[in-house]
């Protein structure tokens, strides 16, 4: 029977029988997949026309809101996830990475996207540029939503996380997406989405998943869609020089093949705590999801020095590596997902022999338990040696998607950073060190060719993720062979699904398109105190403009008696008047923060419930014995907590002089009650 594609708000079969989906221990015929009768132009119409509209309704909040309740909805079905996920050849441990993992991104897309979102749909980029003398032409950076739909090809590997970890950044974003699984585990991904249809939490036309191949879908797309891509250099290359992704400029995100590095610092020798943790590091990058990940450490750099050890050490280790059935008691490593994948590995490792020595790993005589050997896609973990491989080439460019690392002897530092960049590329690396000044040369040695780089020692080891686990709030990706993309990185991952427009005008008009009141607007006296009124009817640009105060030598010293700081430009006038910057006893600048609150707060009770910090605090000008301040404040910013009963409001400050000259500037950031008089439940 066809898995389903999910595409214009119904479940389709294709209509011919497709590829067979196995069971990588057993050879079992799962299902088939085949996209053949669907209609792709339609697809990409009914995200454009039906998805994308329904969550661009949507604020940033609302959307994190709902990459919330898909995450819970998903943890309550784990448990048939992982039964399928055996299928793939994952043992439970690999389950883990696989499908928490992916759960977990979106938990962490979820909690980003209301705390470092506005609840809002345009998402201001930066501060704004001043673009004119006097002060009327502006500049301001915008991200909105793309219009178009997100095109998801995901690897055969992680067919949760694979998933996920795309699909959070890009519904956050409001656009919806179309997913194409690899087809070698696409069973998986049906069921999850099968799962995430039903819930209905997610809007119609927001997620559409085609299982099988996707026809003549990217003739069909244009200048608001986008392609992100896992898997093969090879197919990415094909992918990225369509002539409708080159005519529309259509952008392509492509996560290719790594050789990754993982470098034994010289000064973890045999018998320190770095030296062992290494070991452990690769046996765990060879063997987590049979070495099928592509962050998996390929290349193991060690000191020339210490060949041996590490070569007996870690033939100690991979020895006792039980291969075999995931389902089967004491498995520690399955099979690779199909004997499609196990023939190409087993080439690459011949290839691979033509330069580097087998150290450990026969390809054709070892144990598997549970299974029998000839139907499933088993592979021992095999190590290689490469003595020089400075000369050599096929240990830099090939990749064995599976069991496979080559030990490399390096003679020094300068040495093993240009090992490790001859991948051209790669999506991670690890330096095992303990001296923080060396593995701080070695990281930016390998910076350039790196998208991500952890140093491991005894300082981190116990809460460290590890080489190969990309991270949600870190980028994942990497220049070159890498792909060049780059996925993840907190909200950063999000802004690659929108569009960035630099807007010019008034500061009027980029108050009014960009949801956030800038400087040079209208302010507009709301004709009683702003903190009397209510989160829902404060206007961007109400203004408060204080009474003065003027600043005394008894304010400073009675400033420092309480808070202790004594600092000589407060208090000696001598010192003070050699500072370069003062000339004489200046005020503090907290006092003067301080004080301007003391002259625009107002003391009653009322929708103001709090002040949760200070943002952009600049001292501009000091303030002097006799000078005059008052302040402007100005609701700059909204942004609403609809389920809490308040909302944020920053308010834009100004303290100024008696020449009205500015001497501090600062967002003052607030929770302002929804409510004008509230209660301790939050209610009126
Ligand atoms: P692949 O053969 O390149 O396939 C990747 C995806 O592209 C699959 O969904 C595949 O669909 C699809 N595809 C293949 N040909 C296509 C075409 N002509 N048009 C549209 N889609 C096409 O790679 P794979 O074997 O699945 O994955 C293994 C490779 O992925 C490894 O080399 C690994 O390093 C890399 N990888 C990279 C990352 C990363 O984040 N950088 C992550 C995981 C894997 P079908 O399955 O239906 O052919």
């Amino acid at each position: 029977m066809n898995l389903g594609s999910y595409v214009c708000g119904a479940w389709h079969q294709g209509r011919q029988q497709g590829v067979a989906m196995r069971d990588a221990s057993t050879g079992e015929v799962i299902a088939h997949a085949s996209s053949s009768g669907l209609d792709f132009a339609a697809v990409l119409k009914h995200a454009r026309e039906v998805g994308g509209p329904a969550l661009r309704a949507l604020t940033f909040h609302e959307r994190a809101g709902a990459l919330k309740s898909l995450a819970k909805r998903l943890s309550e079905l784990k448990q048939e996830f992982y039964t399928l996920s055996y299928r793939t050849g994952a043992t439970k441990s690999d389950s883990l990475i696989d499908i928490d993992g992916g759960i977990g991104t979106l938990f962490v897309f979820a909690g980003k996207g209301s705390r470092e979102l506005p609840n809002a749909r345009v998402y201001v980029d930066g501060d704004v540029e001043g673009l004119s003398k006097g002060g009327t032409f502006v500049g301001q950076h915008v991200y909105v939503s793309r219009e178009g739909a997100a095109v998801h090809i995901n690897a055969f590997n992680f067919p949760v996380w694979g998933m996920l970890e795309k699909l959070a950044p890009t519904l956050l974003a409001g656009m919806p997406a179309i997913v194409k699984p690899a087809t070698a585990t696409a069973y998986l991904t049906e069921a999850v989405v099968r799962r995430i249809i039903e819930s209905k939490i997610l809007p119609e036309g927001a997620l559409q998943l085609v299982c099988g191949s996707i026809g003549d879908l990217f003739d069909h797309l244009h200048c608001q869609d986008s392609v992100s891509f896992t898997g093969s250099a090879h197919t990415a290359a094909s992918l990225r020089v369509h002539p409708t992704i080159i005519r529309h400029a259509v952008p392509f995100i492509a996560e290719t093949d790594s050789l990754n590095s993982s470098i034994l610092a010289p000064d973890a020798v045999p018998g320190t705590q770095e030296f062992d943790l290494f070991i452990k590091e690769v046996v765990r990058e060879m063997t987590v999801k049979a070495g099928q990940k592509c962050t998996a450490i390929r290349k193991a750099l060690v000191p020339a020095a210490v060949v041996e050890h590490v070569v007996g050490a870690l033939q100690a280790a991979l020895q006792k590596i039980i291969v075999g059935d995931p389902r089967a008691e004491g498995v520690r490593m399955g099979p690779l997902v199909s004997q499609e994948q196990r023939n190409d590995v087993l080439a690459r490792v011949a290839e691979l022999r033509r330069e580097a020595e087998l150290v450990t790993g026969t390809p054709v005589h070892f144990e598997v338990s549970g299974a029998d050997a000839s139907r499933g896609a088993f592979v021992p973990p095999m190590l290689l040696l490469s003595r020089d491989p400075g000369t050599a080439r096929a240990v830099h460019e090939v990749e064995a998607f599976g069991p496979v690392a080559t030990l490399m002897a390096y003679q020094d530092t300068a040495d093993t950073i240009a090992l490790a960049r001859r991948g051209g590329g790669s999506l991670a690396a690890s330096v095992f060190c303990a001296d923080d000044a060396l593995a701080g040369r070695i990281v930016l040695g390998l910076a350039p060719y790196h998208g991500r780089i952890i140093v491991v020692n005894g300082a981190c080891a116990k809460e460290s993720t590890g080489h190969g686990s990309p991270l949600a709030p870190l980028i994942h990706g990497g220049p070159g062979r890498a792909g060049g993309g780059e996925e993840l990185g907190g909200i950063r991952g999000v802004l690659h699904y929108m569009q960035r427009s630099a807007l010019q005008g008034s500061p009027d008009s980029i108050t009014a398109s960009s949801g956030r009141w800038v400087r040079g607007s209208a302010v507009r006296d709301p004709g009683r105190h702003p903190f009397r009124i209510p989160f829902n009817d404060l206007e961007l640009g109400d203004t408060l403009r204080s009474g003065e105060r003027e600043v005394t030598i008894e304010d400073i010293e009675r400033f420092a008696a309480l808070s202790g700081d004594n600092f000589y430009a407060h208090m000696s006038e001598p010192e003070a008047a050699r500072n370069p910057l003062f000339g004489g006893r200046v005020a503090h600048g907290y006092f003067l923060i301080s004080a301007a609150a003391g002259l625009f707060v107002d003391p009653d009770y009322g929708p103001v419930l709090g002040n949760y910090g200070i943002d952009s605090l600049r001292f501009v000008k000091p303030v002097k014995p006799g000078d005059k301040i008052k302040v402007r404040l100005t609701c700059m910013a909204k942004s609403l907590r609809a389920e809490k009963g308040w909302g944020e409001v920053a308010w834009d400050t100004e303290i100024t002089n008696q020449n009205q000259e500015t001497v501090a500037s600062y967002q003052v950031l607030t929770m302002v009650s929804i409510y004008a008089v509230p209660d301790s439940q939050g209610v009126h």
